[in-house]
């Protein structure tokens, strides 16, 4: 069986170090076993995602020495590989679910329901039966089926989620018409083939619903990796807050990329400490690279800084 991997960056800023962890992880697993690596542009957001954020993105990704066999700029069988080209494929996904139409505002959905701050609140039901406000437009939800979801995490171990309980009814197209993430990712990983996903562990709490969705459209699930992400010193994800640099502003200082390479392989646990290569290019880690070496802990960031 061919291996088939992806990176699927949102073209909504610049790439930082986690991001670029992130992708070499990708890549490697995808090149380490001779398999086809896609690089699928997620700009399902209107009003967020750029096209030259999406041509900064690409450009820095090659920069630090990564390729991929399909995407937007190269072409290939699966296409189109922006999110924002697919929707008729989303459309005939949906069509196959079971939703309804909600017309509940989020500052609604936070008033009924109780969330852990930042997280979306477990949606309450109200528009189950009918739609609470009529005239509004309308989001679709998804009737989740009830019951476990559990997988076997290539880099967490086994996790289990209980969509139905947890999250409840989540939303497969917003009511400005924009396509969910859940969706449109699901959908096009099947789409392209995709066998093996290797992302951030930001995304991991995403993962039952992406399973669910998958089984209730027929569709092969991938197996899945989910990397820890860099966080910065107060413990959040990495942003640009921490000073941490992105990669433009590291090629623009005149960085050589495999200094860049080598700081993020060494804070992924994928060279020996004791090993002093300052500089290493993505290709030279393939030999080498057993996704086992990746703990579970978010390498220090303390590492990467000097790099500026
Ligand atoms: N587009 C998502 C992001 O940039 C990644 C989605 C995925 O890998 O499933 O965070
Ligand atoms: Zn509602």
């Amino acid at each position: 069986m061919t291996v088939v991997g992806r990176y699927a960056p949102s073209p909504t800023g610049r790439l930082h170090l986690g991001n670029a962890r992130t992708a070499l992880l990708a890549w490697l697993q995808v090149r380490a076993a001779r398999g086809r690596f896609v690089l699928r542009v997620e700009d399902l957001d209107p009003q967020r995602s750029r096209p030259e954020h999406e041509a900064r993105q690409l450009d820095e990704l090659r920069w630090l020495g990564l390729d991929w066999d399909e995407g937007p700029d190269v072409g290939g069988p699966n296409g189109p590989y922006r999110q924002s080209e697919r929707g008729e494929v989303y459309a005939a996904a949906l069509a196959r679910l079971d939703t309804f139409a909600c017309t509940c505002t989020r500052k609604e959905l936070r008033e009924v329901a109780s969330a852990p701050h930042g997280a979306d609140p477990i949606y309450p039901g109200t528009c189950r039966v009918a739609p609470s406000h009529p005239g509004r437009p309308a989001a679709l939800r998804w009737r989740v089926p009830p019951g476990e979801v559990c997988f076997d995490d290539g880099i967490a171990g086994r996790w289990c989620q209980d969509v139905a309980a947890e999250v409840g009814e989540f939303v497969l197209r917003r009511a400005d018409g924009a396509w969910a993430y859940q969706l449109a990712v699901v959908v096009d990983d099947a789409a392209m083939g995709v066998t093996h996903v290797l992302r951030g562990a930001d995304l991991i709490d995403s993962t039952p619903r992406q399973i669910l969705l998958a089984r209730s459209l027929g569709l092969t699930a991938p197996s899945f990796a989910h990397a820890p992400l860099i966080l910065g010193a107060d413990g959040n994800k990495l942003n640009k807050r921490h000073g941490a640099p992105d990669l433009s502003a590291l090629r623009a200082a005149g960085v050589d990329p495999r200094r860049v390479v080598a700081a993020l392989a060494r804070s992924a646990g994928l060279l020996n400490p004791a090993d002093q290569h300052e500089h290493v290019a993505p290709h030279e880690l393939i030999a080498s690279f057993d996704l086992r070496q990746v703990g579970r802990d978010p390498g220090p960031l303390v590492e990467l800084t000097p790099l500026a």
